[in-house]
């Protein structure tokens, strides 16, 4: 968990870091998280500060017109009135966020979709997921899951995703697909080579190692890498297409990738565009402090 102190101004004052813990349970993952919260606005008033609201974000779907965390396959959360329960314990108005959400919130607000009205902001890791900004107000959607970019099809037949259907873009794009599949392409190409004997197991393989084999000249990491570049454009030129913004900002674990996703993803998305007009693309600013960010913007946002 990721927490800090926020001024209205969008200052970080402090910052901790928790263990989520969720194998506990999410009755004990509720209550670590009322527990944190009600330090830190003790922590505030410890340091001559004012609280006057409290943000939380969790990751699956969220009504944040009820303040409920309804699902969420990490933590286990199932129709957790966390809002509310945040509002009584700490004796402050509170606000629920999506995870996502808010970090395209912050994004848009303060970090690298500043200055523009509509952003989108796509989160690739493990998954893949977006938050549409427009005027700084991130939609839910009607029951709290807009913004679900991961399952986009963009290959019929494709890799199975993780929500059981195949060919969604995270089941090809995300960072564990790319390094699920190049690890598949270099098991098969290691056993085609077998007869020699020698050569090692593939092992572990991280999107990252992907991405620094492929700049390396690698073939088979330069094709894993091109083929989520491309399923990745696909998806991005929906999104285009839905949305029309100014800015598509890039965060998430990929991102880290720097011009080695975003110079190919841009040439590849500008093919795409017809009569749509082309977006800024560009990497994430605010890096891990986004989703605090976010969930303290919604925060004093609920108080207007
Ligand atoms: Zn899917």
């Amino acid at each position: 968990m990721k927490c800090a102190l926020v001024r209205p101004s969008g200052e970080v004052v402090h910052t901790e870091r928790h263990p989520t813990g969720a194998a506990r349970g999410p009755a004990a993952v509720v209550d670590t998280v009322l527990d944190i919260a009600e330090g830190l606005a003790d922590k505030a008033r410890a340091d001559g500060l004012t609280p006057v609201a409290c943000g939380i974000a969790v990751p699956g779907v969220v009504d944040e017109a009820t303040g409920t965390a309804v699902w969420s396959a990490n933590v286990g959360f199932r129709d957790v009135p966390l809002r509310d329960l945040a509002a009584a314990r700490l004796g402050l108005p509170a606000a629920l966020g999506h995870d996502v959400r808010v970090g395209g919130l912050a994004e848009a607000r303060l970090g690298a979709g500043r200055g523009t009205t509509h952003v989108l902001f796509v989160a690739i890791g493990t998954g893949i997921a977006a938050a549409h900004v427009v005027a700084g107000s991130a939609a839910a959607g009607a029951h709290g899951a807009a913004g679900e970019i991961g399952h986009i099809l963009v290959r019929p037949g494709g890799p199975r995703c993780g929500c059981g259907r195949p060919g969604c873009l995270e089941a090809v794009s995300s960072a564990s697909a790319i390094a699920r599949r190049y690890a598949e392409l270099a098991e098969a190409s290691r056993a085609d080579a077998a007869s020699d004997g020698a050569r090692p197991a593939v092992g572990v393989v991280t999107a990252a190692n992907v991405a620094a084999r492929a700049a390396a000249g690698e073939e088979l990491a330069g094709r894993v890498w091109r083929e989520a570049v491309e399923a990745l454009a696909d998806g991005l030129a929906t999104g285009q297409a839905l949305f029309d913004v100014q800015t598509i900002v890039i965060g998430g674990g990929l991102a880290r990738a720097g011009g080695q996703l975003l110079d190919p993803l841009r040439a590849a998305l500008r093919e795409r565009m017809t009569f749509h007009r082309e977006p800024r693309l560009v990497a994430a600013a605010l890096g891990d402090e986004a989703g605090s960010l976010g969930a303290a913007l919604l925060a004093l946002d609920s108080l207007e």
